[in-house]
Formats: structure tokens, C-alpha cells, sequence
């Protein structure tokens, strides 16, 4: 429901919020309830067989829950979301309601490794089969569909290695063939990039991530149509168990306020990290999607505001060179995750692409001697001098 034609940086804080039906409250309520009480028996039966609007169990709605799913539809430009316990509960919620049996998915070449995980159980215990595509062109999404494809399923930029995909182009193809297109838009956060409004028809968050901002919570969420997003409510979200809890949904509408402030801190602090670490000797490659001479470069200005805060590079030598590397750190946290305050470094091959075999890696472009840097929202001069010390000693 959109009241006016705000700017994103105004409805990260106002949208989705009535204050007047909620005794004034300037902040949403925590509605901290397991279930919620009828007034009489026929009003329960009305609410189970939808012919009343209300809530009936927090597992089936919640108004925390439900304030920050209509500010989020709003901020990706959607009709509707739906908001879970992890970025995995929003994927596999949304994967499961869109296959069965026979199925067929194609997939960005490079995926979070637990949707790489998630897709193999599909193929293993329930026969979904998949195939990983580069995207690169329209015939190469064009022989890779065929009569039992389900959905197209994009991470963009893919994690960790920076490759774009052009959006535009994947859904104009999807459309004519009548396949949904899903992307995981973790990444970018819809401040840097709406894929709804370049034709693409469901978005999935980790909100772990930039949409929470503070490393406090684990939550995913998803967006789409009306339709749909009832479809997954009533079923694979309800039935599966996903859900948020009101407290964790309350935390992300506390962390999205500041949502467009703090990207553009992390964008231009990556901005800078790039630039030092391009010419350093002792790094390799950077693999940062603001680099003019990305080969993905003209895609990220078409379809992202801004290239994000997210790089990654590998260091001349092996991977103990890499693991020596982020030893010697001090500022910088060796930890998986991204999107925080706090800059985060971390080593895919042995931590999150772990569970992805070596050559599948190696097809990814994922090598050993990569390290993924989440820069954070320090001095950036604080964070490179941290980097240099750490350089220096590999
Ligand atoms: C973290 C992440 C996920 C999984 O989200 P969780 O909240 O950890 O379950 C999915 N996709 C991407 C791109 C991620 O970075």
C-alpha cells in the first residue's frame, strides 16, 4: 500500500508504518505473542477460512513481522514480502514452491554455498535437476532452458568472485518463455540494485547482511507478487516453519533506517580499498565490480547505483600465503558474513564455498589464493593501513 511517492531514503523509515493505529507509538511495537485471542468462535472460523482479516498465529503472520514486510515491498519496488528466519529459509522456501519432481533450475555459474548445498539435496533426495550457466549471452540461456526448466535463479554480483549478470537481458528471454527468474539480491541490498523493476520476477534477501547492518541477527526475506508471495505464505512458509521472530524482524526495522546511509560509507570505503590494492605488488587480482576494467563494468552501470562495498583478490602465492595473510590482521575480523560495521575478511576455498568441490570451484573462477573482503564502515584509512601491516608480512 503506497500512501505517497517517497524517495528510498525516506520510506526506510516511514513506509509500511502507521503510528496513529498503534497509540502514537513513534517506533513499531514488538508484538512479542506466540498467537493472538478471538472474541468469539465464529471470528476464529471467519479468520481460518479468510473471510476476516486478523491475525491468528505468529507462524501465519505477526504485526512486527508485518510492518517490515510492507516496508521492504516497498524499498524493492514489489507488491508484497515475506520475511524468514535466514537468507537459506527464504531460498529454500522459494525453491520448493517453485519445483517439483522432474524439474529442471538453471543457475548463475557461482552461488552462496548453501544454495549450492540446497540445490544438490533438491537433485539427490527429490530428483530436481540443475545446471550452472555463465549467463554471458541469450543463446547461452536459450540452450541451457528446456521444457522441464522451472525457474532461472541469479546471484548478481555472484559471491565471491564479483561476475555480474545482466539482468535485463536474463528476464526479457524468461519472459518469453514463461520462466520466473529469482535472484538472490543479498549483495547489492535494493538501494544499489531493484531487479523487480529490470523484469525479474522474485527477490531474495539474506537480510543477515546489509538489511540488518549491526551482525545481530540472521533473517531472509523474499519478494514478489501478490500472488505468489501468498502462495509461498500458505504453504512452504507455513508449512516448512521458517519464520521470523517479531524481536528479529524489530531489529531490522531498526537497521534499515540507516540503510542508504550506510551503503554509501561502504560503497566509497571499497572505492578506496580497490585503489590501494590494485597496484600492490604483492596482491594478484582484484576482483571488484567499480573496475573500469571489469569485464562486467558496463552491466554494473546499467543495472546498480552504486558497485557496493563488497571486493575480492588473491595474494601472489598459495593459499597458506592467503591464510598467512589474514593471520597477521589486527583491525580486520576473519569471519564469514558480510554487510556489517565491522570489515570482514574471509577464505571461500576452505570457509563458505568449502562444501563446493574443487572443480566446481576452480569453473566459479574461485581460487585458492582468494580472500573476500567485506569492508566495513571505519576510517578506510585505519582499515588499509591494517591490510598494509598484514601485506607486508606474507
Ligand atoms: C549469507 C547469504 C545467504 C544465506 O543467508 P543466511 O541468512 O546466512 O541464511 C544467501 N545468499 C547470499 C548471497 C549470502 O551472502
Amino acid at each position: 500500500m503506497k500512501e505517497k511517492n517517497w524517495q528510498f531514503e525516506t520510506e526506510v523509515i516511514h513506509a509500511g508504518y502507521h503510528s496513529d493505529e498503534c497509540q502514537g507509538s513513534l517506533i513499531p511495537p514488538l508484538y512479542q505473542t506466540s498467537t493472538f485471542v478471538f472474541t468469539s468462535a465464529e471470528q476464529g472460523e471467519k479468520r481460518f477460512a479468510g473471510q476476516e482479516n486478523g491475525f491468528i498465529y505468529s507462524r501465519l503472520g505477526n504485526p512486527t513481522v508485518k510492518i517490515l514486510e510492507d516496508r521492504v515491498a516497498e524499498l524493492e519496488k514489489g507488491e508484497a514480502a515475506l520475511a524468514f528466519s535466514s537468507g537459506m529459509a527464504a531460498v529454500s522456501a522459494v525453491l520448493i514452491a517453485l519445483t517439483k519432481t522432474g524439474d529442471h533450475i538453471i543457475c548463475s555459474q557461482g552461488v552462496y554455498g548453501c544454495t549450492f548445498g540446497l540445490l544438490k539435496l533438491l537433485k539427490e533426495k527429490y530428483g530436481i535437476s540443475h545446471d550452472f550457466s555463465k549467463m554471458n549471452s541469450i543463446e547461452e540461456i536459450e540452450n541451457g532452458i528446456y521444457p522441464n526448466t522451472a525457474c532461472i535463479y541469479i546471484e548478481t554480483p555472484i559471491n565471491p568472485t564479483m561476475k555480474l549478470v545482466d539482468l535485463e537481458m536474463i528476464a526479457k528471454i524468461a519472459k518469453e518463455k514463461g520462466i520466473p527468474v529469482v535472484i538472490d539480491n543479498t549483495f547489492c541490498s535494493p538501494y544499489l540494485q531493484t531487479p523487480l523493476t529490470l523484469g525479474c520476477d522474485i527477490v531474495i534477501h539474506s537480510a543477515t547482511k546489509y538489511i540488518c547492518g549491526h551482525g545481530d541477527v540472521l533473517a531472509g526475506l523474499v519478494i514478489g507478487k501478490t500472488e505468489f508471495i501468498q502462495e509461498v505464505s500458505r504453504t512452504t512458509q507455513k508449512d516448512i516453519g521458517g519464520i521470523i521472530s517479531p524481536f528479529d524482524a524489530w531489529l531490522l526495522l531498526r537497521g534499515l533506517k540507516t540503510l542508504p546511509v550506510r551503503m554509501d560509507r561502504h560503497c566509497e570505503n571499497a572505492n578506496r580499498l580497490f585503489e590501494f590494492l590494485k597496484d600492490h605488488p604483492k596482491i594478484d587480482k582484484v576482483y571488484f565490480p567499480g573496475d573500469s576494467e571489469h569485464p562486467d563494468y558496463a552491466i554494473m552501470q546499467k543495472q546498480m547505483k552504486k558497485p557496493g562495498g563488497l571486493l575480492s583478490f588473491t595474494v601472489k602465492g598459495t593459499k597458506e600465503t592467503a591464510q598467512m595473510l589474514i593471520n597477521q590482521l589486527e583491525l580486520i575480523k576473519i569471519a564469514v558474513s558480510l554487510g556489517d560495521a565491522e570489515t570482514l575478511i574471509q577464505h571461500p576455498a576452505t570457509m563458505t564455498h568449502a562444501v563446493v568441490p574443487k572443480e566446481d570451484r576452480k569453473k566459479m573462477g574461485i581460487e585458492d589464493t582468494m580472500l573476500r573482503l567485506s569492508v566495513g564502515l571505519e576510517a578506510w584509512e585505519d582499515i588499509r593501513d591494517d591490510l598494509e601491516q598484514a601485506i607486508r608480512k606474507i
